[in-house]
């Protein structure tokens, strides 16, 4: 029976869907970020290419909840995900990591193009207020971001992220609205 076949085919991958996208973005959540880096992983050590990470986090995000209210806090993760979501490559995957945190995975490429994605997704959040949504309005927003570089010898997916997340870290220390890379 074709037709329950094909109910069934489209149900399943709805379901999966559902099971790995965020549901306020619609960009991958983090359970999908870490499959996707457990990949990305075995095949920079496999074929000895690149791979960067990137996390990124928006600044004081919480004024705006306190500000605006939680539902322009939305509208402003939306909007920020789909600025993100422009500045990647195709074979690139940007996703949901936490609250107001994203996390990219980047194959090969290099500290140079690192450095070019990281100012890129910077300055696309930056160049022009983000908007509130149905209330009206906008608001400058920034967010600080942390890029490393796989290094075969050393890196595990984990540690990639935690040295990304201290990247990150030193862009906050360092004022915000800033890239922040380590090799
Ligand atoms: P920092 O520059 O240090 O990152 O400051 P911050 O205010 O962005 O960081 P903090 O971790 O203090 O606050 C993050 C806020 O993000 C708090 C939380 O309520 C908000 N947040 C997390 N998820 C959502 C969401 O789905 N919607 C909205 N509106 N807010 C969210
Ligand atoms: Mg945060
Ligand atoms: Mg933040």
């Amino acid at each position: 029976n074709l037709g329950a076949h094909l109910v069934l085919a489209v149900v399943n991958s709805h379901n999966y869907t559902g099971a790995v996208t965020d549901a306020l973005t619609r960009l991958g959540n983090k359970r999908f970020g870490l499959i996707r880096l457990e990949e990305a992983v075995f095949a920079a050590r496999r074929y000895g290419s690149g791979l960067g990470l990137a996390m990124c986090d928006i600044d004081q995000f919480k004024r705006v909840n306190d500000t605006y209210g939680h539902l322009a806090g939305d509208a402003v993760l939306k909007e920020v995900s789909r600025r993100i979501a422009a500045c990647v490559r195709k074979a690139d995957t940007a996703v949901r990591y936490g609250g107001e945190e994203f996390m990219l995975i980047l194959p090969e490429a290099d500290a140079s193009l690192l450095q070019a994605i990281g100012e890129k997704i910077r300055e696309a959040v930056a160049a022009r207020p983000v908007g509130l949504g149905a209330a009206g309005g906008s608001v400058p927003i920034t967010l600080s971001v942390g890029i490393v570089a796989f290094h075969a010898e050393t890196d595990s997916g984990e540690t990639l992220i935690a040295r990304a997340d201290a990247a990150l870290y030193r862009a906050k220390d360092g004022g915000r609205n800033r890239v922040e890379s380590d090799r």
